[in-house]
């Protein structure tokens, strides 16, 4: 046998396995996996569902060849500077990504180090658990009070590098109190995200606390009142030293540039029939919570386009209610409420299947 074959069979043996070769944090992390399996009417990601806006609709279909065969802009300064407008603060102050979710990623990433922890309320958004761990970070969970606002000293308490608040929360619908949110924001050690995917829908938000305070990023996307969920844009608003960082996580490219045209387009020519569309997101929650109540249920009440609905059994619910064609996102035990679902709001006829379809199931 040759030296050189049997030097090479002992570096085969000291090898590890390739499934060895993995992240130790991730061994704990699944794929997300939420049941997307179509369905008739589908209710159950609170995205928008009167459509798409026009325009959008319209420039995605005549697109020009650059927009397609070009690279974008790294940074997408033009959608920087139409978000600028459209929250009314300077394009310094933004960063955008690839779907909110990416500008959370990011900015976890860019305010801790692997080790550290994050701190989140429970029950809030389940992607920010798994953002703690693809960052290495140690997940903190803390349970929302019995009305369902953040217990500040427990926040502050944490002495988490990252506080991530999320207000319309998800998947209560409610908001946090804004007196709650300052005293974070005032004595937290690290940089609190503010995670206002739903903003559009609530009376008051809280974009002027960023003008207060340079340790406050908030979030939000044009994946919910905007109709954009399938294009991925995102963005956040902070001080322009926290949002450079935010960019550097993220890296180049990350809005592509039919997303980034068809963003400029929703938060310009369609601003005016994604109001109305928000006007219509609010009258429907209002005659949803109403018939859900008028049924016995107690469903919480909502700022945001969906409403959530504690019942017996969600798993079950949701699976006979989808068997009538009527998908709802179903929520098994969580943190003080029990079991729920969570119904995204739309056209009134949507809302009446949804009722036939949760009526059927409760019989
Ligand atoms: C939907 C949602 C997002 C993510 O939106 P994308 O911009 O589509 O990534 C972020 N936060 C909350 C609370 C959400 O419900």
């Amino acid at each position: 046998m040759g030296e050189a074959m049997s030097a090479g069979a002992l570096q085969t043996e000291a090898r590890p396995a390739a499934r060895e070769l993995v992240r130790e944090s991730y061994k704990s992390i699944s794929l997300y996996s939420p049941n997307r399996a179509p369905c008739r009417i589908d209710l159950s990601d609170n995205t928008n569902m009167w459509g798409a806006p026009p325009a959008v609709r319209w420039l995605v279909g005549s697109a020009p060849d650059p927009v397609i065969t070009r690279y974008p802009r790294a940074y997408a300064d033009e959608l920087k500077r139409a978000i600028a407008e459209y929250v009314n603060v300077d394009a310094t102050s933004i960063v955008t990504g690839c779907g909110s979710d990416d500008v959370l990623d990011s900015a976890i990433r860019a305010f801790s180090e692997p080790g550290e922890s994050l701190a989140y309320p429970d029950p809030s958004f389940p992607m920010v658990e798994i953002f703690a761990r693809m960052n290495g970070l140690t997940p903190r969970a803390i349970p929302l009070t019995a009305d369902y606002d953040v217990d500040a000293d427990a926040f502050i308490a944490s002495r988490a590098p990252v506080i991530y608040l999320c207000s319309p929360n998800n998947p209560t619908g409610t908001s946090l109190s804004r007196d709650s949110i300052e005293r974070i924001i005032a004595d937290a050690p690290g940089v609190v995200i503010l995670d206002e995917a739903y903003a559009e829908f609530v009376d008051s938000n809280f974009l002027d606390l960023v003008r207060e305070s340079d340790r406050l990023i908030i979030t939000r996307t044009l994946s919910k009142a905007f109709g954009l969920a399938g294009l991925r844009v995102g963005y956040a608003v902070g001080s322009p030293a926290l949002v450079r960082e935010i960019e550097k996580s993220r890296g180049p490219y990350k809005v592509s540039s039919l997303a980034e045209q068809a963003a400029i387009a929703a938060l310009t020519y369609d601003r005016r029939w994604v109001e109305d569309r928000i006007v219509d997101a609010r009258d429907a929650r209002a005659a949803l919570t109403q018939r859900l109540r008028a049924r016995g249920f107690s469903p919480l009440q909502s700022q945001s386009n969906f409403v959530l609905v504690p019942v017996k059994e969600a798993a079950k619910l949701a699976a006979t209610m989808r068997n009538a064609g009527v998908a709802v996102r179903p929520f098994s035990g969580l943190t003080g409420i029990g079991d729920a679902i969570r119904i995204t709001v739309g056209p009134l006829d949507m809302i009446d299947a949804c009722l036939t379809a949760l009526d059927e199931g409760q019989s």
